[in-house]
């Protein structure tokens, strides 16, 4: 048993039911769960810890619902620059052929400290390349040693080029073998139990790169085993083409021909939905994952958010892969979310507040997730949240200190705690040796030069 008390706050959100934002509030902590929220003088005065956040906002930390953490190590490569999505993902599956257990260990490692950093607490990730005997395992080893809590989904694709998709074969699997593994790491690392650290989602990749058939018994088995299942959806024009030409109709409807849908299905990006398309989700309460950087970087499009919000939609924020972000910074996407919304449309009912930009990054995302444990400071919920000091340069002259964290780039958070464990202090990734990341990047960039 051990409690933490976190007190005198400038002011806690809490992003409850009301979304009260509390002065000078506080939270009290029990084993990592909050027993109290509310004025500081109303709490508990002692705890096994205290802490005193004086001159600290305090948020519910914040949710990624969509990453590929394994492109942490292909940022701004000149090779991938092209703004349409064939074509980057052309100029890439050669370097992701090379991965190895290592590069993916190392790649989760520098995206986890980042969106440490930044004020995530919880990542998605979107895992759906397998080369030279890369396996789940990895990946939670190094989620474990961050301290954040990890969602894996085991992706996969079934379609490669030599079947009109873009993957070389050995970025590709045989459906059933997929099926067989997604099967095997659900049993091993999902935790249905509130609070947990780890948990998995089936996660095939997209309707051009796994074939109709593999799409519906992936959806089948996720349904079967009671977890998430997630994919890309609805991303580009050439998507709907595609679709439309192969399928004869939207991506949407075919998701919903193959069954790719229900209360536990959230989509990447979601660009390009029309009313019908809008209505399939709703009738299934399936979400959306919202990539601004990434729909920037390729071109892909302006996803109406508010719209989809309006029309019921539950939409999360992700930052997407490091290839087509450059960036797993998630105060910088909640920023580039509420920025966006602003272009999208002339009317100003269409475009977000700055606490709606922070809805979607915390609440909405916990509920893509399927998590009734995370995303608000309220009792019963884990103490996972992260503090950010007010008298920082970016936010001197701020006079409404919520919306201030959302217009003025600050970048990081200063703390960060998980399930009532600090995993950021003074804006210092605990858990992350920075030199021995940087020591690793060497020897591998020495690895890859020509023989
Ligand atoms: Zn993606």
């Amino acid at each position: 048993m051990s409690t933490l008390l976190i007190r005198n706050t400038a002011v806690l959100v809490t992003m409850d039911e009301d979304r009260h934002e509390i002065a000078n509030g506080g939270l009290f902590i029990r084993d990592g769960w909050i027993e109290h929220v509310g004025d500081s003088r109303a709490l508990p005065a002692h705890a096994d810890e205290v802490v005193d956040l004086s001159g600290h906002m305090i948020i519910p930390g914040m949710v990624n619902t969509h990453h590929h953490l394994f492109q942490t190590l292909d940022r701004a490569c000149p090779a991938c620059q092209s703004p349409t999505l064939v074509e980057w993902l052309k100029a890439l599956y050669p370097r992701w052929e090379k991965l190895t257990p290592a590069d993916v260990k190392l790649a989760t490692e520098i995206g986890l400290a980042e969106l440490a950093l930044s004020g995530c607490t919880t990542v998605a990730d979107h895992h759906y390349l397998w080369p030279n005997g890369n396996r789940a395992e990895d990946q939670f080893e190094v989620a474990d040693r961050t301290g954040l809590r990890f969602h894996l989904g085991r992706g996969f694709q079934t379609v490669g080029i030599d079947q009109g998709g873009f993957a070389p074969r050995s970025l590709t699997e045989d459906g059933d073998a997929a099926l067989h593994d997604c099967e095997r790491v659900v049993q091993k690392f999902h935790d249905r139990s509130r609070g947990a650290m780890r948990r998995v989602f089936i996660a095939p990749s997209s309707v051009r790169t796994v074939s109709p058939e593999y799409l519906r018994q992936s959806a089948d088995l996720a349904r079967r085993l009671e977890v998430g299942f997630h994919m890309h959806l609805g991303e580009t024009l050439a998507e709907i083409d595609f679709t439309r030409q192969k399928f004869q109709c939207r991506p949407a409807e075919l998701a919903e021909q193959l069954g790719c849908v229900g209360d536990n299905t959230w989509y990447a990006h979601g660009v390009h939905l029309d009313d019908a398309d809008m209505a399939i989700l709703r009738r299934h309460r399936s979400g959306i994952c919202h990539c601004p950087c990434s729909n920037l970087i390729l071109a892909s499009g302006i996803a109406p958010i508010q719209r989809y919000r309006n029309a019921g939609l539950t939409i999360g924020l992700g930052v997407d892969g490091a290839a087509s972000n450059d960036s797993s910074n998630i105060m910088a996407e909640l920023r580039q979310a509420f920025l966006l919304s602003r272009v999208s449309t002339t009317a100003p009912l269409l475009a977000m507040t700055a606490r709606e930009a922070l809805e979607i990054a915390t609440i909405g995302g916990a509920k893509l997730l399927g998590r009734d444990d995370i995303g608000r400071l309220a009792p019963g919920y884990a103490a996972d949240f992260a503090a950010v000091r007010l008298d920082r340069l970016p936010l001197l002259g701020a006079e409404d200190p919520v919306a201030s964290l959302v217009c003025c780039a600050i970048g990081n958070v200063d703390h960060s705690w998980v399930h009532g464990r600090r995993i950021v202090c003074d804006g210092t990734a605990l858990n992350c040796d920075t030199g021995a990341l940087v020591a690793q990047l060497k020897a591998r960039a020495g690895r890859l030069l020509p023989a």
